[in-house]
């Protein structure tokens, strides 16, 4: 298959050399930027000579991603499932709160961290996504919602889709930049929030960068040896060595820090574990959101009980913590990580 590169990739910067290659006036590379942002066609592109638009047409791609299908839940949460240039699919949510929505992306097809309660591992790691293919879910979601780059529909990202973003380094500090260019999406790095599974190494690393994105680490555990049958990848890193990476962070941004921990019944759940999270996060620039588990139908775990989520909720407030128990959004429509795409799999579904 002959695959074209994405222009959606490219800086405002890298348009600018192209389109000078093409014998183009400057004004070319912002008109465009513009345009992939607003999820045109090349064809659709109507300000660009048509001959232009015939050789671009020839040579690259855009929009990289292409909605297949939508499905709305009863709390006006949406789920997408996207197609690739190659083929690949994967799955993005679109959430709505009083101050704006919120669009949760992934950052790569599969994923090779294997967490015990995530749809998303369950068949590895296909590829990662390039910066083009991440911003293109939300150029693809704002452009459906009826926005466009003046007017976004999007006002806020979080890269908690499919895929482990510090596994993509490369590509996702990319994407940032391109999403926060002006003339662009022009969406603040303050406005997109970064999950990581707590990757300690590319943890620090990513603070050097100084970009004002909200750093959140899936935790799900206060304790190595537990948190290592949840999530395989904690045999690499200790919980030490991710609050030190926190703390670099911390000092590098000046940001809090947010921890993100799914209530598993019987396993993470209890009193200990309550104890064992305020012994480690006490006194810390953090906050903690506790999440009621989606169950996954081929990860054989409970979610914690209603009653269990509050008591575990009230035992960390009285520890001192900063913690809130998040509402549950989008489960009537396979919300987390990877479900969808898991079904359509399954399902042997075509585009
Ligand atoms: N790899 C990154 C980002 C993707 S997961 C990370 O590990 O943070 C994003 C968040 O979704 C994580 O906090 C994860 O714990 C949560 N999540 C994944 N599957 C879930 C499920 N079935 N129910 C509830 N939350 C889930």
């Amino acid at each position: 298959m002959n695959v074209k590169e994405i222009l959606l990739d490219f800086s405002k910067e890298e348009l600018r050399e192209l389109f000078t290659g093409y014998g183009q006036p400057s004004y070319r590379a912002e008109q465009v930027f513009t345009a992939l942002h607003n999820n045109l066609a090349f064809d659709a592109m109507s300000s660009l000579p048509k001959r232009l638009r015939e050789e671009l047409e020839a040579q690259y791609y855009t929009p990289p991603v292409r909605i297949v299908k939508t499905l709305e839940s009863a709390d006006g949460t949406k789920k997408y499932l996207f197609a690739l240039q190659d083929g690949n699919v994967i799955e993005g949510v679109l959430m709505r709160y009083k101050y704006g929505n919120t669009q949760c992306v992934s950052t790569q097809v599969g994923c090779r961290m294997n967490c015990a309660f995530c749809a998303s591992g369950l068949n590895g790691l296909v590829r990662n996504l390039s910066a083009g293919e991440i911003l293109g879910q939300i150029a693809a979601v704002n452009a459906d919602e009826g926005g466009n780059t003046e007017h976004r529909k999007v006002t806020n990202v979080v890269l908690m889709g499919s895929g482990e973003p510090l596994d993509n380094y490369g590509n996702v500090v990319r994407f940032l930049k391109n999403l926060s260019t002006k003339g662009g999406l022009n969406i603040s790095m303050r406005n997109v929030s970064l999950s990581t599974c707590g990757l300690a190494d590319k943890m620090k690393a990513f603070a050097e960068e100084g970009l004002p994105v909200n750093l959140t680490v899936s935790l799900h555990s206060p304790f190595d040896e537990e948190r290592q049958k949840i999530m395989p990848v904690a045999k690499r890193y200790t919980i030490a060595e991710i609050l030190q990476a926190c703390d670099v962070y911390f000092g590098k941004t000046g940001r809090r820090f947010i921890f993100e921990y799914v209530l598993i019944a019987g396993e993470n759940d209890t009193k200990r574990h309550a104890e064992g999270l305020i012994s480690i996060l006490k006194g810390k620039p953090c906050h903690l959101n506790l999440i009621r588990l989606n169950e996954v139908k081929e990860r054989n775990l409970r979610g914690a009980t209603d009653k269990n989520a509050y008591l575990f909720l009230s035992m960390l407030e009285k520890g001192g913590l900063s913690v809130t128990l998040r509402r549950r959004m989008g489960a009537d429509i396979d919300g987390a990580c990877g479900q969808l795409r898991q079904k359509y799999l399954e399902n042997g579904e075509t585009i």
